[in-house]
């Protein structure tokens, strides 16, 4: 029969690396360039049909930065899904995300949905079309993060995509993705 779910999902990770453009574009269809930083956090909420169930997502977007850090665990707490974002440009945001995974396993429900959202993909286009010696560095520097970021994946029971709230590619597929995984009560 259909199942009503509601499910509270958080997303972590570093300043800047789309955490609320991805939301934004999930929710309302829309990017915005210049998207200002947020603070402490902000709630959003869309629905989804998926299979034989109709999942409302209760979505979380928090800061990122350091000094909000002890706010965090209100926001993933009894959360069912987390999206841990990086900015695939951005090798330290990568290993932040790591940190926030880390976290997560150690803090976080144990049956929680975890996926790693490899951000501003829409990048690696752009940038092969710049001066060609640099982009060829640059392509090759953001494979060698993709593979890494697919290896942890595998290895921390997260599954991982790469997305772009600029472009939309990916992103109803990971949240799409998240409701799938969701366990069924
Ligand atoms: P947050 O701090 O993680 O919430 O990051 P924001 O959503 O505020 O985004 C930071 C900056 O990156 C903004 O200027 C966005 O327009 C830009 N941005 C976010 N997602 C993308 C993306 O997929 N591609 C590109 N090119 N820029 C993005
Ligand atoms: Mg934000």
């Amino acid at each position: 029969g259909n199942k009503n779910i509601n499910s509270k999902l958080v997303l972590l990770g570093d300043v800047g690396a789309g955490k609320s453009s991805l939301v934004l574009r999930f929710v309302k269809g829309q990017f915005i360039e210049f998207q200002e930083s947020t603070i402490g956090a902000a709630f959003f909420s869309q629905t989804l049909a998926v299979n034989d169930a109709t999942v409302k997502f209760e979505i979380w977007d928090t800061a990122g930065q350091e000094r909000y850090h002890s706010l965090a665990p209100m926001y993933y707490r009894g959360a069912a899904a987390a999206i841990i974002v990086y900015d695939i440009s951005n090798q330290a945001s990568f290993e932040r995300a790591k940190k926030w995974v880390q976290e997560l396993q150690s803090q976080g429900n144990p049956n929680m949905v975890m996926a790693l959202a490899g951000n501003k993909a829409d990048l690696v286009d752009t940038r092969k079309v710049a001066a060609e010696a640099n982009a060829t560095g640059f392509v090759l520097q953001l494979t060698c993060l993709q593979e890494e970021a697919q290896q942890y994946a595998q290895e921390n029971g997260l599954f991982f995509m790469e997305t772009s709230a600029k472009t939309a590619a990916n992103v109803n597929e990971i949240f799409h993705e998240i409701a799938k995984r969701l366990p069924r009560v």
